[in-house]
Formats: C-alpha cells, sequence, structure tokens
C-alpha cells in the first residue's frame, strides 16, 4: 500500500489525546507563595564560603535537584524527574512560560503546528491540529501542563550565582540559597536579546527596540521604521508595519525561505517525514553553528523578502552604520536573497526525491517563479522614526561559576551533560537533535538527563557541604 498523508501531519505521533492528569510522582509540589517543595529535603542554617548578603542569611533550602527556568524545558525536565519519583525544584525568576507571554507580539503564531507540541506526557489535544497557537495560547497550554502535574515551580526566584560546594551545588536566589546534588539549567537558548554595537551610532531621536519587547505597530512613534534583521522575526514584523501603513524599510542579512506548504502538506509535516528534525548533532560534518531559522509565518502563507517588497516592505542590504546622516546598507542583498531561496529549492528537492522513492500519493507542485529583489535607496536618519533590531538572542549563563564554558562562552556538554559532575544544560539548540530547543523536541533530551540524574542519585549520597 502507498503511504498516504492526511491532515496536518501522516505521524503516527500526532493526533493523540492529552492524556489524564497524571498522578504525581515523588516529588512535592507547591504553588505560587507557597513555602520551598522540600521534597525529603531539609532547611539547614547557612554556613556560607562567599560573601554575605541578604540572601545568604536566609535559611537554605536542600533538594535532590533545582531545575533553573520554568519554560518548556524546565516543565519538562520537571516532569520527567516526576515520573522517576526524584525530588526536586523548579527556579523561575519570573512566571510559568514567561517568553511566551512576556516577550512575543501581540500578534505572534507559532511557527510550529499545533499538533506539534508535544512535551513528555502532554500533549496538543484542541480543535486545530493544524492550526498556530499564539502566545498566550502557549503560555496557558505549559501552565496546564505544569498544573497536570502539580509541578514543583516557584515562581519569582531568580538565581544569582551557582557554585560547586562538596558534593553538590549551591545557588544563591532572590528567595535564598539552595543546595542539590543536581543541577539543570534551563534558562533558555535565546535568552537575552542580542542588539548590535551599530545601534549605540543612531541618533537619540530614533526609538529602538528589540523584537523581544516589540508587542504591535501603535507601540512605534509615527513615520518610518526600520525593521534590521530578516529572519523569521524580522519579516513577520515588517509585514506587519507595512500592512498597518508604515513605511517600512528591511535591512536584510543571512536567512532562509522555506515555503510554509509543498505539495499539500506543511513544512513541518515534511521535516518531520523526512527526518530532518531528529537529526543528530554528532552526525553533522561539522559543529552546527548558529545557521539562521528558516523563515515561516503561522498559517498557509509564504513569506519572504519578494512578498514583503510587493507589500511595499524597501529592502536594503546588511546594515552596515550610518555616515553623513544616511543609513549605509551593504550591497549584499540579491546574493542574500538568492541563498535564502536557495533554501528552499534544496527542501523541495529532498521532499520530491522522498516522494518519488515512496511512492507516495500527493499532487504534484510546479517551482515558483524565482523573483529578484532591488534594494531600495538609503533612507536619510532624519526620515526613521523607529528602529526593531530582529537581530537574535543569545544565551545568558554570566551567572554559573564553574568551568563549563567553551573559548565562545557557550556551555560545554555532551547531549546536556557537562564536565562538572551534577551540571546538566537543557534546551539548547542542536543540544543533541535538530529540534532540541524546540517544543516539540526538547522532551526527548529531558528523558535523557533524567535518567543521568536518576543514575546519579542512585549512587551512595554524598554529603552536601559547605
Ligand atoms: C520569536 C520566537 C518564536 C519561536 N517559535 C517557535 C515555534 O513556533 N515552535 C517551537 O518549537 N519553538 C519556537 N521558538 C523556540 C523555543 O521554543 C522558545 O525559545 C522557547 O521559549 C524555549 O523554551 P525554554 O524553556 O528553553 O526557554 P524559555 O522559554 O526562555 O524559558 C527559560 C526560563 O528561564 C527563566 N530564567 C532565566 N534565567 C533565570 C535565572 N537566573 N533564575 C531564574 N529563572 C531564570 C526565564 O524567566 C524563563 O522563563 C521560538 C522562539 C522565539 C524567540
Amino acid at each position: 500500500m502507498r503511504p498516504a498523508i492526511g491532515v496536518g501531519c501522516p505521524s503516527p505521533r500526532t493526533h493523540l489525546p492529552t492524556l489524564p492528569r497524571a498522578t504525581q510522582g515523588g516529588s512535592a509540589s507547591a504553588g505560587d507563595g507557597q513555602p520551598p517543595p522540600m521534597a525529603g529535603g531539609r532547611a539547614l542554617p547557612s554556613v556560607g564560603r562567599t560573601p554575605i548578603s541578604l540572601e545568604d542569611t536566609m535559611t537554605e533550602t536542600v533538594t535532590g535537584t533545582v531545575v533553573v527556568g520554568a519554560g518548556q524545558a524546565g516543565l519538562a525536565m520537571s516532569r520527567c524527574l516526576t515520573d522517576r519519583g526524584l525530588p526536586h525544584v523548579v527556579l523561575e525568576r519570573a512566571g510559568i512560560a514567561d517568553s511566551w507571554r512576556s516577550r512575543r507580539w501581540d500578534s505572534f503564531r507559532l511557527l510550529s503546528p499545533n499538533w506539534q507540541t508535544r512535551l513528555p506526557r502532554w500533549r496538543y489535544a484542541g480543535v486545530d491540529p493544524g492550526g498556530f497557537m499564539t502566545g498566550a495560547e502557549v503560555a496557558r497550554y505549559l501552565q496546564d501542563y505544569a498544573g497536570s502535574f502539580d509541578a514543583p515551580v516557584r515562581t519569582g526566584v531568580d538565581v544569582r550565582r551557582l557554585y560547586r560546594v562538596a558534593g553538590g551545588w549551591r545557588l544563591s536566589t532572590s528567595a535564598g540559597r539552595f543546595l542539590a546534588r543536581t543541577v539543570v539549567v534551563a534558562t533558555g537558548d535565546l535568552a537575552r536579546p542580542r542588539i548590535p554595537a551599530v545601534a549605540a551610532d543612531l541618533p537619540p531621536g530614533i526609538h529602538q527596540l528589540h523584537t523581544a519587547d516589540y508587542r504591535n505597530p501603535d507601540q512605534l512613534p509615527p513615520g518610518a521604521v526600520l525593521v534590521v534583521g530578516a529572519g523569521p522575526s524580522g519579516q513577520q514584523i515588517a509585514l506587519e508595519l507595512a500592512r498597518a501603513g508604515r513605511p517600512v524599510h528591511l535591512a536584510v542579512g543571512r536567512h532562509k525561505s522555506l515555503p510554509r506548504r509543498y505539495r499539500g502538506h506543511d513544512a513541518y509535516c515534511w521535516m518531520e517525514r523526512l527526518g530532518m528534525l531528529d537529526r543528530t548533532v554528532d552526525t553533522l560534518p561539522g559543529p552546527p553553528g548558529r545557521t539562521p531559522n528558516a523563515v515561516l509565518a503561522g498559517g498557509t502563507r509564504d513569506l519572504d523578502v519578494p512578498r514583503l517588497v510587493s507589500e511595499g516592505v524597501v529592502a536594503h542590504g546588511r546594515l552596515l552604520g550610518c555616515a553623513d546622516g544616511r543609513l549605509r546598507f551593504g550591497d549584499d542583498l540579491a546574493g542574500t536573497v538568492a541563498d535564502a531561496a536557495a533554501n528552499a529549492t534544496r527542501f523541495r528537492r529532498a521532499v520530491d526525491d522522498f516522494v518519488a522513492r515512496t511512492s507516495m500519493d500527493v499532487p504534484a507542485e510546479a517551482a515558483p517563479e524565482v523573483v529578484e529583489v532591488e534594494a531600495g535607496e538609503a533612507p536619510a536618519l532624519a526620515g526613521i522614526a523607529a528602529v526593531v533590531w530582529a537581530t537574535g538572542f543569545g544565551r545568558d549563563h554570566g551567572w554559573i561559576e564553574a568551568p563549563v564554558s567553551g573559548v565562545d562562552g557557550e556551555i560545554v556538554h555532551t547531549r546536556g551533560v557537562t564536565a562538572a559532575a551534577g551540571l546538566y544544560v537543557l534546551g539548547l539548540r542542536w543540544q543533541y537533535r535538530r529540534s532540541s530547543s524546540f517544543l516539540d523536541g526538547v522532551g526527548a533530551d529531558a528523558e535523557h538527563l533524567a535518567e543521568m540524574i536518576a543514575e546519579r542519585a542512585a549512587e551512595r549520597p554524598a554529603v552536601l557541604a559547605a
């Protein structure tokens, strides 16, 4: 029988009902404002070897594992530890799933379809598996996930320092100190908005903000807007601003185009079918690097620079700076757009090969017309009211006082296991699979780390001491 694919994605893993609320597994729980979840832990008088601060004078919570961060990574970790009866607490400086609530714009929608939002023992069970949740809906989805197993999350707790002590780790936080045998850093791969140095050269009258702080066009002062960066966020925001009647300039850097749908199915459906999302880092010819994300928008329409230009956006090459009262751009626009389009062509070819190989019953689709774009005239600085920096994010691990970073400042690890015994990281891009930093991929890494942590917990208990 020839394989066929139906609505959403052909994966047998799709459309499974949400599991019933799981019974609590061994880990203690506490909601907001509750006493620290002790789960077999005990409060000790603090024994400081570090300079005394107010937090050092507070009591110390001792537990098996501290997970830092309550986004999807921290919650998936908590679910896997709970399943194994491993005592732990999740410390979160803001609220559960805060980044989906406070760092996405009003019209934001997931790039990945709803059916592909699978976490350990939790999956989308709503009415629109082929749709794309808003930021608020993802936040609710994760909040419900935490509630489903009474995740021991303590919100409003900022972890300020993490350092080694005999047998484990101490965390100095805004709510006192924690002592744990094991720590999982789940503070996000996209934690710190990155703004290039050229921002400092712009006149003070130009309103500047990062995509993490962008909400909607009305938030910006009247006038033309320069969006810097043509990844998914930059292109989506440029389109929204143009449709709101704003004159929009887009500084186009390296990016990848991808058709939203091809041969009757969503791009993520094909990526899953082709095994692209499960590809592991050890099968790559070299380090994965920070290659750009493919440009997609939630929905059924394609998004790329030629389409933006057809909507009135003025495209430019990479932003170089400003001189003589004008913005300066590189002359690389045509090449960058052609490279981005080549990614879409490769993708279509890979799908075509797969369809031919498997005799899959899907409609044919003609290759789209190649549209070239010309760079617009560089605008005068006086004509720009606002700049939106769609220039990505970096990690924020400055609070970790352990020799686990490489020369580039990034944490060195193998599948999330660092060289420092008992210190793990979760949710990084290409942590193990291509999907490791996605809603759908972090769960597998959390399961793996939970196994590591269970093994460590089964070893002869170490004496935790300052
Ligand atoms: C614009 C955008 C669109 C995206 N779209 C998709 C998509 O469609 N599909 C998909 O699968 N993925 C998407 N992602 C990627 C990924 O799913 C998100 O980045 C997601 O938020 C990562 O979850 P996380 O738990 O790893 O990190 P985060 O959600 O960033 O959670 C980390 C948490 O740690 C907390 N924290 C940080 N430091 C500390 C500290 N020192 N002490 C205490 N708490 C701390 C933070 O407050 C935060 O709540 C998108 C990302 C962005 C930026």
